[in-house]
């Protein structure tokens, strides 16, 4: 194998312990090393260490952890997502159990506006969405009869543009989705999986929820608070502030869990995996509200921001101010989104084929996995790769 897929690689440079040969009791060894402290590598560095009474050592280049979800309090003592708005939300009691272990738990329902013809209106669509754009009450009956009369007949529904003309016609596609789509990912609707618009439903109801799922909640004390309960544990050493690519030698482990983007781990050898990147700008105002909901998206193609988050609605806090944070896409910088289109799904399956090839090196989460994962599905595949490392021990035992 090429140097940086010897996941076991056991190179010490701290003579004073001495080396891996000279097995010091004070040898600092671990189980597994975990690169990334976010939802996959917290998760199963939980379980490996509470469950499976495994030494780990994570790491995160940041210098924090919780990874995107991370939170925290601002210089005026507001709770704010340092990486954009993060809404829980899952329809997985095994998810909730898990995490519930963690946090307390706070009811909240999302709720989203768009600035669309000079009027806020409910998105996703809804019945009164229709109303208020065209000046008329709709039942849910009208609502179906009005958009069966836009939708656009699309033999094969491939692209996001597709899902959405399929569904509503062009002229609410224009409004609600085209532009806000060129500017989140830097494509046309019509560049992008279908997945990605799909996200997002229109509903003949007046349901104004941005999510369905059975279960809404932030947690209470933020995420943050909950990862310090997680990786709280006497088996778990954390180390933030730490690039896996400089630690690389520097510890003893047996297996490597990978959170980063997978791309990188193979010093990107077949090129660049596409992620999209944001810029987010905060900003806290002395008044004690801002917009009527938690976030506002702006979907003209004018407006340089996608959205704009007003942290108290998500959190419940009381406070003479408000934070705010607005969201700038970017070609360039941290990598947030996988790009689901057809080629980048190519470029990353030539990626997963090398990681299946590489032992002792298991590949979980957004990045490594390159899907558009929201934090519940993260939680359930690295609940699920737990359960897999635990046969693979047993097996080993066994034999
Ligand atoms: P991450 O949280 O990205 O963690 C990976 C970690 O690995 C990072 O902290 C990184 O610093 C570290 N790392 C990478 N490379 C290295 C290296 N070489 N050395 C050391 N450390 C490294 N999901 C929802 O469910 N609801 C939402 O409302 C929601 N909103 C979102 C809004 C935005 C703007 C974004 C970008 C995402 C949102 N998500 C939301 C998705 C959510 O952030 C992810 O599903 C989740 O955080 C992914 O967890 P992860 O552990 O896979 O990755
Ligand atoms: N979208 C849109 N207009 C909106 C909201 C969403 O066109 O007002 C599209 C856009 O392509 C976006 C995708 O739907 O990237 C998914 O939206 P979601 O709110 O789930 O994005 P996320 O919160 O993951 O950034």
């Amino acid at each position: 194998a090429s140097k940086e897929t010897t996941g076991a690689a056991v190179t010490r440079l701290d003579p004073s312990k001495g080396s891996r040969a000279g097995k010091t009791a004070s040898t600092p060894r671990y189980d597994y090393l975990i690169v990334g402290a976010g939802f996959a590598g917290a998760v199963l560095a939980e379980r490996l260490a509470a469950g499976s009474n495994k030494r780990v050592l994570v790491v995160d280049k940041r210098p924090h952890i919780a990874g995107n979800a991370y939170d925290h309090y601002n210089e005026d003592g507001l709770l704010v997502h340092k990486y954009g708005p993060h809404i829980f939300h899952t329809n997985s009691d095994k998810v909730v159990d898990y995490l519930s272990r963690f946090t307390q738990w706070r009811p909240y329902e999302h709720r989203v506006l768009a600035q669309v013809d000079d009027q806020l209106v409910p998105m996703p669509i809804n019945l009164t969405t229709l109303s208020r754009l065209y000046g008329r009450e709709f039942t849910a009956d009208d609502a179906q009869a009005f958009l069966a009369a836009r939708a656009e007949k699309v033999d094969t529904i491939k692209t996001s543009e597709d899902v959405v003309v399929s569904q509503i016609g062009r002229e609410l596609y224009e409004k609600f989705f085209q532009g806000y789509t060129r500017k989140q990912w830097g494509l046309d609707p019509s560049e992008l999986d279908k997945s990605v618009a799909a996200r997002v439903p229109t509903r003949t109801s007046i349901d104004d929820r941005y999510f369905t799922d059975s279960f809404q909640n932030m947690p209470l004390h933020g995420y943050t608070k909950m990862f310090e309960n997680m990786l709280n544990h006497p088996n778990i050493s954390v180390m933030t502030g730490t690039d896996f690519q400089d630690l690389e030698g520097e510890v003893q482990y047996d297996k490597l869990i990978y959170t980063g983007p997978i791309d990188e781990f193979f010093k990107h050898r077949f090129g660049k995996l596409p992620y999209r990147s944001l810029r987010f700008e905060h900003t806290t105002l002395p008044v004690e509200n801002f917009q009527q909901v938690g976030t506002v998206n702006y979907p003209a193609e004018a407006t340089p921001y996608t959205r704009i988050t007003e942290y108290k609605h998500l959190t419940g806090q009381q406070h003479a101010k408000t934070s705010l944070t607005y969201e700038y896409p970017m070609a360039e910088g941290d990598p947030y989104y996988p790009v689901p289109r057809p080629e980048n799904q190519e470029l990353y399956r030539r990626y997963q084929a090398l990681a299946d090839a590489t032992p002792n090196v298991v590949f979980v989460g957004r990045l490594a996995c390159y899907r558009y994962y929201n934090m519940d599905q993260v939680v359930a595949q690295a609940l699920s790769t737990y359960q897999q490392l635990q046969q693979e021990d047993a097996a080993r035992s066994a034999a």
